[in-house]
Formats: structure tokens, C-alpha cells, sequence
């Protein structure tokens, strides 16, 4: 669909401001018209969601905004097959679930059988009929032990139980590595240099078939998710659904920035979570150690990581993350990204971090040390 924006008008406008409204982002209704008070309360929401903030209604914000109609208690939440009920209220629910120490697994918005699950046992526990949906005297028992009840985070735990029995040889486990954009019209970041015109889908798609050659060399079985020119754009959602039903270890996609000033450059890492402490830690983890090999080897600026709850972060059963390899606007940055030697040294250390994931905290070694020929020997030995 091509994205709603403000000078728009129509009965398409007066549904986002109307949910815009609901969700208080916006005071005044009845209008048609996307002004400028719409794009502001459209920017903050994206903002709330961790989606990209342009004040476009695109795909992604659209199913967000969709799905943010329904708050919790205005509906009876059940699971429902095939098609599973999606909405903010599952999401609050199942943060406060987490919250709680009830496993629903990832706050994905989504009534799958785990939210079932997690809720029978909560009924159980408070002695209410265990029929696993959210009904009125559900909510009543949520609503009465208020904020009071927090527990361990399960779902974190677990991913990291789970994580830690795999082991810590890498041959044979699968890694997903998703070169961003690709397909159709969607290149991403485009920037016209001279005769040249640079663009991110390209470059990152070289960057994952470096990776993949790499990766593949170290024993690991490993995927990507779009070949170098697709006939269709893809979702984070289809990425995200790709990955699971390869049963991934880790997914790492691979992006770069673009911003209106060239003065903007440095490399980002982001993992699944939401602003109030839910967080994958081992996602957490493996962003950290990308993020620290690649300053470290590369030199390049530190953005930091970050939490996010973009759909491929969300909906990915294992631990993922997304790298930001630098700004191709950024004159600093491009220089470095076009040189393939460069994209080298950038495989390099994403090959390191992975390669860290694995290796033993207690025998762990400073960052940007790692031999990976040395490392591997170490793991095949250990394992
Ligand atoms: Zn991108």
C-alpha cells in the first residue's frame, strides 16, 4: 500500500486519526485531513513502537496502529485457530504475564497456545476455571494484585537456559543472516555519487554473502534470507517467520543508515525490547559483542545498541539482532563502505562476535584479540 502522509485526506485519514484519538495522541476528532497535528501524533506512536519514525502510514505502522484499536479488557482474548486474535491488549497482557513470571513467551501481541498456557496457570494459581482465555473475571484478578505481583522474567531465562545447552561448538547450528531491504522497488538507503549510485541493499547483500562463505567455513549451517535480487520486497514478519521455520540458533540482519545531514555516521546494534525492561538477554548479549567487535576492529563511531520491538526483533524465536553498519550519507562512512576490503574487516569481527557467543564466559578474551582461526581450534578441542 502506498503510505498515508500529511496533505492527505480521505476516509482512510479519518480511521488513523481516529485511532490517534483512542490512544490519546491526538485530541480532536472528525477530521479528514492529515495535518500537522496527525504527522506529530503519528511520529510519537512510532516512536512508542520502535518503528522507524517518518510520519509516514506505511505497512508496518498501519498493522501497528490496527492493532493498537483494542485495549485491555475491551475484549474477551482467547485462543483462536487458525487465526490467532492480534492486538495491544494481548501485548499488555502478556508483558504483565512476564511481568509476573508466567511464561508467554515473546510480548509478540499475538493469543498463540503459549499465552493460552500462561494463562490457565495463572487461573489456576488465583482459582479460576482454567479455560486459558481472558474474560472479565480475569481481568478482575489481573486488575486486583495491580503491579504488586512481579516475578522473574521466564521467557529470558529460559532463552538463555536454552541457549547455554546447546553448547559451545558451533558446527552445526544454523544461523539466519538477513540482508536488509531488497526487492521490487525497496533499496533501502540510495546515494548517487558521480556516475555511481551507492545503494544499501546491494551493499549489505555483499556483506551477507561474505558472512555466509565465512560463517559456512566455521562449520555453521547457514542461511540468508533473500537472494541479491528478489522479485518481491519482504516483511520483517516473513523474515522473521523464515527464521523459525529454518529452527535458527541466532539471526543477524544486516542494514545501513541514511540521514538528511552527511555529518551523521557510526554503527548501531539493536535487540528485541520494550522501554520497560523486558529484554532479550541474549540478544542483548550477542548486540553487544557485534557491537563491541566492530568499533573495536573498524574504528568506526560508537552508536551504542538499543532495544527495539520492530516485527523482526518481536517475532524471531531466538536470539536476534539487527546491525546498522554505518551511514552511506555519511562521506566518512561510504568511503569505507564501497572499499571491499573494509566490508572484510566488518565480516571479520561480525564473524568474531559470533564465534564469542559461543565460547565460554569464564575463558573469555578481550574484544578485538580474537584470532578466529585460533578460537576455532579452542571450541572444536572444548567441545
Ligand atoms: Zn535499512
Amino acid at each position: 500500500m502506498r503510505s498515508i502522509r500529511r496533505g492527505d485526506s480521505g476516509p482512510a485519514v479519518a480511521e488513523i486519526r481516529s485511532i490517534l484519538v483512542g490512544l490519546e495522541l491526538l485530541s480532536e476528532e472528525g477530521s479528514e485531513v492529515f495535518d500537522d497535528a496527525t504527522d506529530h501524533a503519528v511520529r510519537a506512536f512510532q516512536q512508542s513502537r520502535g518503528i522507524g519514525v517518518d510520519g509516514l502510514v506505511g505497512d508496518e505502522t498501519w498493522g501497528a496502529l490496527d492493532a493498537a484499536r483494542w485495549r485491555l479488557g475491551a475484549r474477551t482474548l482467547f485462543h483462536s485457530v487458525p487465526n490467532a486474535l492480534v492486538g495491544e491488549d494481548v501485548r499488555t497482557l502478556q508483558e504483565r504475564l512476564l511481568e509476573m513470571g508466567y511464561d508467554t513467551g515473546r510480548a509478540d501481541s499475538i493469543y498463540g497456545p503459549r499465552t493460552a498456557r500462561a494463562v490457565a496457570q495463572f487461573q489456576r494459581e488465583v482459582g479460576l476455571t482454567q479455560d486459558g482465555s481472558c474474560g472479565p473475571q480475569t481481568m478482575k484478578a489481573l486488575r486486583r494484585l495491580g503491579r504488586k505481583v512481579v516475578g522473574g522474567r521466564p521467557q529470558w531465562l529460559r532463552e538463555a537456559e536454552a541457549f547455554r545447552q546447546a553448547g559451545t561448538n558451533l558446527m552445526g547450528k544454523t544461523i539466519v543472516i538477513d540482508p536488509g531491504h531488497g526487492g521490487g522497488e525497496d533499496l533501502g538507503v540510495v546515494v548517487p555519487e558521480g556516475p555511481l549510485r551507492w545503494t544499501e541493499a546491494d551493499l549489505v547483500f555483499d556483506l551477507a554473502a561474505r558472512l555466509e562463505g565465512r560463517l559456512a567455513a566455521a562449520g555453521m549451517r547457514v542461511h540468508l534470507t533473500r537472494g541479491p535480487h528478489p522479485a518481491q520486497p519482504m516483511t520483517g514478519a516473513e523474515r522473521a517467520t523464515l527464521a523459525n521455520s529454518l529452527g535458527a540458533d541466532l539471526l543477524i540482519s544486516l542494514h545501513l543508515d541514511g540521514h538528511h545531514s552527511e555529518a551523521a555516521h557510526g554503527v548501531a546494534t539493536y535487540h528485541y525490547g520494550t522501554g520497560n525492561g523486558l529484554s532479550s538477554t541474549v540478544g542483548e548479549r550477542l548486540a553487544n559483542l557485534v557491537q563491541r567487535e566492530i568499533v573495536v576492529r573498524t574504528g568506526m563511531r560508537d552508536c551504542r545498541i538499543h532495544s527495539k520491538t520492530w516485527e523482526l526483533l518481536r517475532l524471531t524465536r531466538m536470539p536476534a539482532v539487527r546491525v546498522d553498519l554505518g551511514y552511506l550519507t555519511s562521506p566518512i562512512d561510504r568511503d569505507r563502505l564501497v572499499n571491499p576490503l573494509f566490508r572484510e574487516q566488518i565480516v571479520e569481527a561480525i564473524l568474531a562476535a559470533v564465534q564469542r557467543m559461543y565460547y565460554p564466559v569464564e575463558i573469555d578474551v578481550p574484544t578485538g584479540s580474537i584470532d578466529v582461526r585460533q578460537l576455532r581450534v579452542a571450541l572444536g578441542a572444548g567441545s
